[in-house]
């Protein structure tokens, strides 16, 4: 069980330079999770905690994941990620002895950096939840905070937690020794569309005159996600064209072709 929700791997390979369009949120996870694992004595001797946990909150594919991630490849850390979701919808009666494994592991593999995906999924207000009236998933909830309280022995391990429904949460997790920090990670402005092109990029063979700050305002809502599928099926286009080559064209139909299925799944949901 422990292997399927559960996600470990040593020094992960996604360093801050393949993240685009979040420099400020970057810089905030930096300072409050790296630095206190790579050098906690500086928080010794100034006298103060470095936060309890970090909490990323914002739409999905905007890099949350990728941030913890990066600070795991940093620190030389083992990145150890759970899914809220996972836990709760389909090891029923588990969640708990789940959450006690989790710190167990990252106890026994120091440096570590724990990255709870969809917390919702485990501590969403009472009133806003069918699942969280379930005796099943406050128990989760509750190992979760109780291993959180019981961490004045920390060492070297970081907690970072995700969620895309931020005003679903039960605000008991975010009390101070809890998830203390907030960090809100938008989607990117133009700005930040044209770098996380240029990073999905840098591998391909692209055509001269691919104008990635034109995709930028013609790509007008899309999240980093979308931009990394927009690099990928543009790349489709060009080999169903049998090119190896990719071109402008195919970057704009690809984009389109995008948002077309994104349209078709909110019908399929609605
Ligand atoms: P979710 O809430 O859906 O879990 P997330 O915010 O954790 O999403 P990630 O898993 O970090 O999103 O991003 C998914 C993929 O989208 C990444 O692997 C990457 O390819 C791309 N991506 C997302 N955001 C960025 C970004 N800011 N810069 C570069 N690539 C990005």
């Amino acid at each position: 069980v422990r292997a399927r929700v559960m996600q470990v791997e040593h020094k992960p390979d996604v360093g801050y330079a393949d993240i685009g369009g979040i420099d400020e949120q970057m810089e905030e996870v930096r300072e409050t999770v790296e630095l206190p694992l790579k050098s906690p004595e500086m928080f010794d001797e100034v006298g103060i905690d470095p936060p309890s946990g970090v909490l990323l909150y914002g739409p999905p594919g905007t890099g949350k994941t990728m941030l913890a991630k990066a600070v795991a490849n940093q620190t030389d850390a083992t990145f150890i990620k759970m899914a809220g979701s996972e836990l709760v919808h389909k090891f029923i009666g588990e969640g708990a002895k789940l959450v006690r494994d989790l710190f167990e592991l990252a106890r026994q593999s120091q440096p570590a950096v724990i990255f709870i995906d969809e917390i919702d999924a485990i501590a969403a207000k009472r009133t806003e939840s069918k699942t969280s009236g379930d005796a099943e998933v406050q128990r989760t909830m509750m190992q979760l905070l109780s291993e959180m309280d019981g961490f004045d022995e920390r060492g070297n391990i970081s907690i970072i937690a995700a969620t895309n429904r931020f005003d679903m949460l039960d605000r008991a997790i975010l009390r101070p020794g809890r998830f203390d920090r907030l960090i809100e990670v938008p989607k990117p402005d133009a700005e930040g569309r044209e770098m996380i092109f240029q990073i999905h990029t840098r591998s391909m063979n692209v055509a001269d005159g691919v104008d990635y700050e034109a995709l930028a305002e013609v790509a007008d809502d899309a999240s980093g996600a979308d931009i990394k599928a927009i690099c990928t099926e543009a790349g489709m286009f060009a080999i169903r064209d049998d090119r190896t080559e990719v071109r402008m064209e195919d970057f704009e139909q690809a984009w389109e072709k995008i948002q077309q299925e994104s349209d078709a799944d909110e019908e399929a949901v609605s």
